[in-house]
């Protein structure tokens, strides 16, 4: 089998990079060529356009979003073409984009990759699709030199979601530690001083998901040892040392504002996995 990777950016070079160092016939495009001049020097194929490109068995696109997956194709002829599109978008796109590239008579494979691109084709790679199973499972081989395959279902909005979702708590999670660690800042406290302690807090969380999730699942929000009122106090407490550090309050404020929904919605004495009713609602 032979791939084409379309989108050089940092992710599409450190892919058609895996691709070569597995033996890969690599055909790469790129909307400004220069970025390819590196690749085909180590050995890729270039394609000076992009009907060129679909030649090949498995085509990989590595974009900034959806949007550049219709610039680039165009009305190109899509006929019996596999599609592999690993760019970040919403769900409801790659669900569009999956029709769209059907309409044209080829089948997409929605990716979404969990690694940067210093560790793509590492064993810490792993990668979410959705698709079609059969199209899925005639290229999964190829795909795996990317990182472990990890297929969600047939549904193609599936991969972004579990993509979207996991950079959900990663992003949220790095702005927390950013947020505590300008706190402890307010006091001259060093960000290395602190990050022990930050890490320490990370590993607990495992402690907490796995109840939480079965709770959540049940519908079942037991608060008899921390209840919603006594977290949404630590909540303010938060936001007042905020204030008077002199810091940002947006991050703890949206988290004081899930406890408030919560007890105003009579929840008081639950526990604090019954702000998922909260979050559930919407604005
Ligand atoms: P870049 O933004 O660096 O690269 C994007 C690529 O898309 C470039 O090749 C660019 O072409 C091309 N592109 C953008 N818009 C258009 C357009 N309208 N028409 C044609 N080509 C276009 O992104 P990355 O390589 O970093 O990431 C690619 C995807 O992978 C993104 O969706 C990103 O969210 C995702 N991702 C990135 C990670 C990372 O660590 N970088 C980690 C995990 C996922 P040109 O060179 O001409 O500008």
């Amino acid at each position: 089998m032979n791939v084409a990777v379309l989108g050089l950016g940092p992710m599409g070079q450190a892919m058609a990079r895996t691709f070569l160092a597995h033996g890969y016939s690599t055909t790469v495009w790129n909307r400004t060529a220069s970025r390819a001049d590196a690749l085909v020097a180590e050995g890729a194929v270039r394609a000076s356009t992009v009907e060129e490109a679909l030649r090949a068995d498995v085509i990989v696109l590595s974009l900034t979003d959806y949007q550049a997956m219709y610039d680039i194709l165009g009305s190109a002829d899509l006929s019996g073409r596999v599609l592999v599109n690993l760019s970040s978008d919403t769900p409801s796109r790659s669900r569009e984009a999956a029709a769209w590239v059907a309409e044209r008579g080829g089948s997409l494979v929605v990716g979404g990759i969990m690694v940067p691109s210093p560790l793509v084709g590492t064993d810490q790679s792993y990668v979410f699709y959705s698709g079609p199973r059969e199209v899925f499972d005639g290229v999964s081989a190829v795909l795996a030199v990317l990182g472990r395959p990890d297929y969600r279902g047939e549904d193609p909005a599936l991969a972004q979601l579990f993509y979207q979702a996991q950079l959900d708590i990663f992003l949220t999670s790095l702005s927390a530690f950013l947020h505590a660690s300008a706190l402890v800042g307010s006091a001259g406290v060093a960000a290395s001083d602190f990050v022990p302690y930050a890490v320490e807090n990370f590993q607990m969380m495992e402690y907490y998901l796995a109840d939480a999730a079965a709770g959540i699942d049940a519908g079942e929000y037991p608060g008899d040892q921390a209840n919603v009122i006594m977290m949404g106090a630590t909540a303010d407490h938060i936001v007042g040392a905020s204030r008077d550090a002199g810091i940002d309050v947006g991050l703890p404020g949206a988290v004081k504002a899930h406890y408030d929904g919560a007890i105003a919605a009579g929840n008081g004495r639950a526990g604090w996995t019954s702000l998922i009713e909260v979050i559930k609602k919407g604005a």
